[in-house]
């Protein structure tokens, strides 16, 4: 008799790259239990639905997506960020079958289990070494830790995600040699806070191929950057120890780029932000920064229109930007979040002001980044390609640029390359975001010989 067909499970995943990679370890799990995966909702006998909750925009997408999902297949399960509300979720969608919170893997897949039994004899050698994953086959998101132990005020993500619990060292580093052995060309180390890692386990000591190392940032960061792939790094919070990871940067042992939300450069915001408040401080950081390493790349994202942010704090923001001259900027206007502190603050800022001085930054931004990316023109790089279009152009991204978030290399006359290939381009023109160049040395397009014929 033929072994009745496994159930499948169909899986929507939304908000930032850690909940993606909630999503994978779920699919992972349910995967080698031998569940099958659906494409659409109606091959589905079940639906997980993973949520963001952090800005009221992403709550209302959380909650759209939840609708669909009942409306198109009926059994649906809610986790993530704003499954912490099961309330908010049951009175709008009385007809989920089951809601968990962040990182509750245990209970998405008890609540699977429920509503579509396990097959008995599990495939388990169906699932990769390395998991299944939601990202191209060239980079993936290696998570450290969950949770953070910072108060800034604007954010709820303690409150969702708990206070920090990093990921053992060994787990971590096996991670991502089975990754490395998978074919995965970069790996993007995320968190909330990548620099406080293993401050929760006290950094303690631990057996790794025969060496002691702590559960610290830099001794991660340290045998990382011995897999001979990419190694980038995100949401680094600027602890002084910060300072030991630019030199691995500086001998290509780690990509030059680090990804550090400042928010602001007000004293007063920041403090209002209950954010390290020393930005002049943080200037001279960067300078000795780009003196060791020249082809540093400094990411961050900013907030304007906090509450209690004047024309001042605003003007102090803009000169301070001038002075760091980041290349990759990005930029939000304040949105309270249901249950911040920030909340309670007075000064709110007017829409109109905030639109204003989002502007503005983005114009003074823009600037920067077209002169800094200028600097790079007549220069070879490396390149890892994202994706090719069957007519000789291809569009990848340099060290400077981290997936979904940065800017992009357009190749020209890239024939025979593939997504994956690590090439070299020389770069011969930029705008404001991107390069734009041709592989180096430059490719022939491959022609077909006819036999007896002419090319
Ligand atoms: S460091 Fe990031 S995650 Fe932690 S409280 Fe601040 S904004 Fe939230």
């Amino acid at each position: 008799m033929p072994a009745p067909s496994p159930a499948k499970i169909g899986l929507v995943s939304l908000g930032c790259p850690k909940a993606l990679v909630d999503s994978e370890r779920i699919l992972t799990r349910l995967r080698a239990e031998g569940y099958a995966l659906s494409r659409d909702y109606a091959g589905a006998d079940v639906v997980v639905v993973n949520t963001c909750g952090f800005l009221d925009s992403a709550r209302d997408e959380s909650l759209g997506a939840i609708g669909e999902a009942l409306a198109e297949n009926g059994k649906v399960i809610v986790t993530g960020c704003l499954g912490a509300e099961a309330d908010l979720i049951r009175a709008r969608h009385p007809d989920v079958l089951a809601v968990t919170g962040p990182h509750q893997y245990e209970a998405v897949v008890d609540a699977v289990h429920q509503v579509a039994p396990p097959p008995h004899d599990p495939f388990v050698d169906l699932v990769p070494p390395e998991g299944l994953r939601l990202t191209p086959r060239h980079y993936a998101y290696l998570k450290i830790s969950e949770g953070c132990n910072n108060t800034c005020s604007f954010c709820i993500i303690p409150q969702l995600r708990g206070r920090l619990q990093s990921r053992p060292l060994p787990q971590v580093l096996t991670e991502a040699e089975k990754l490395a052995a998978a074919g995965v060309k970069e790996l993007l180390v995320i968190s909330q806070d990548t620099s406080a890692y293993g401050v929760d386990l006290k950094h303690a000591a631990t057996e790794w191929r025969g060496a002691t190392l702590r559960t610290h940032f830099v001794d991660l960061c340290t045998v990382l950057s011995q897999l001979g792939i990419w190694v980038r790094l995100h949401y680094v919070y600027p602890y002084p120890h910060v300072d030991d990871v630019v030199p691995l940067m500086a001998n290509d042992r780690l990509l030059p780029y680090l990804d550090i939300p400042f928010q602001h450069a007000s004293p007063t915001v920041l403090k209002a932000m209950r954010r390290p408040a020393n930005q002049e401080k943080m200037l001279e950081r960067l300078r000795r920064w780009r003196a060791l390493c020249p082809d540093l790349t400094v990411r961050s994202t900013f907030i304007v229109g906090f509450p209690g942010e004047t024309d001042a704090d605003f003007e102090t923001l803009l000169a301070w930007l001038d002075e760091a001259q980041l290349e990759r900027v990005g930029c939000f206007k304040y949105e309270p979040v249901d249950g911040a502190a920030a909340n309670a603050l007075p000064g709110t800022v007017p829409d109109d002001v905030k639109e204003q001085r989002w502007h503005r930054f983005m114009r003074a931004q823009r600037t920067i980044s077209a002169a800094r990316l200028k600097r790079r023109k007549g220069r070879t790089l490396s390149v890892l390609i994202d994706t090719v279009d069957g007519q000789g152009r291809a569009v990848g991204r340099s060290a400077a640029d981290a997936p979904e978030i940065d800017g992009k290399v357009h190749i020209a006359d890239a024939h025979g390359v593939k997504p994956g290939d690590l090439i070299k381009a020389r770069i011969h023109d930029t705008d404001a975001y991107d390069l734009h160049g041709t592989p180096w040395p430059p490719r022939r397009p491959t022609l077909t010989r006819r036999p007896g014929g002419r090319r």
